[in-house]
């Protein structure tokens, strides 16, 4: 099965949600998401749910994904970090959209996989298991950071490791909901924009919860 048919109706549905980005909505046509999701529930991929891919954690819905990577404003050969490697599906997207990736996940099983699918796929990234919440100093400092858990405060790591002029976008709030939250670095002084109430699992880690 490719697919092709659930993928457009997903576009479609997308557009309709109020996503705009060509780059973005041309990505996620192109990005095999049931390549992503648990053997037996690829039927679902690409319908507008979040799904389990193990270890209590999920692949986020096709919305929030494509939410997160339109409001990244994501630029050719930008060097992206990504905190919560999960499936590896946003991963995918944002290299798809021509960023350089940098992705880190707690739980090393899941980092493996996901690593297994990315270059199946033929991408280039990088990937490790470990705290996010501490970023990655060896390849800072970056022009986006993306985390795709729910954490009670935006790490102080993180923000050090953006680029001045570079946005941080988290999920920021209690554990059961948050509000996705932008932070634009100008001279080592935050802007902060409130996007939307959304709903995701902790980012536990020693920035985290
Ligand atoms: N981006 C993922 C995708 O496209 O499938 C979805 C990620 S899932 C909603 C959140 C992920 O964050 C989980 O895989 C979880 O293990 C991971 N996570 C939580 N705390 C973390 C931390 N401190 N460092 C790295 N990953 C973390």
């Amino acid at each position: 099965m490719v697919y092709t048919k659930q993928r457009e109706k997903m576009i479609a549905r997308l557009r309709e949600k109020g996503i705009s980005d060509e780059l973005v909505l041309k990505a996620m046509n192109t990005v095999p998401r049931h390549k992503f999701v648990a053997m037996g529930v690829e039927f679902q991929a690409y319908d507008e749910k979040a799904l389990p891919i193990g270890f209590e954690q999920t692949i986020s819905h096709p919305y929030t994904v494509a939410l997160m990577s339109q409001s990244l404003n994501v630029q050719k050969n930008e060097k992206i970090l990504e905190i919560g490697t999960g499936s590896g599906y946003q991963a995918a997207v944002l290299l798809e959209m021509g960023a350089q990736v940098f992705t880190i996940e707690r739980i090393p099983a899941l980092a493996k996989k996901a690593e297994a699918v990315l270059r199946e796929l033929k991408y280039h990234f990088a990937v490790r298991a470990g705290d996010g919440t501490l970023g990655w100093q060896n390849y800072a400092p970056y022009d986006s950071i993306i985390i795709t858990a729910g954490a009670p405060v935006s790490p102080q790591s993180l923000m050090n490791q953006l680029k001045n002029g570079g946005k941080l976008l988290i999920p920021v709030g209690d554990r059961n909901q948050q509000i996705l939250t932008m932070f634009i670095k100008q001279d080592n002084e935050f802007k902060k924009i409130e996007i939307e109430k959304l709903s995701f699992v902790p980012l536990i880690g020693q920035d985290g919860w």
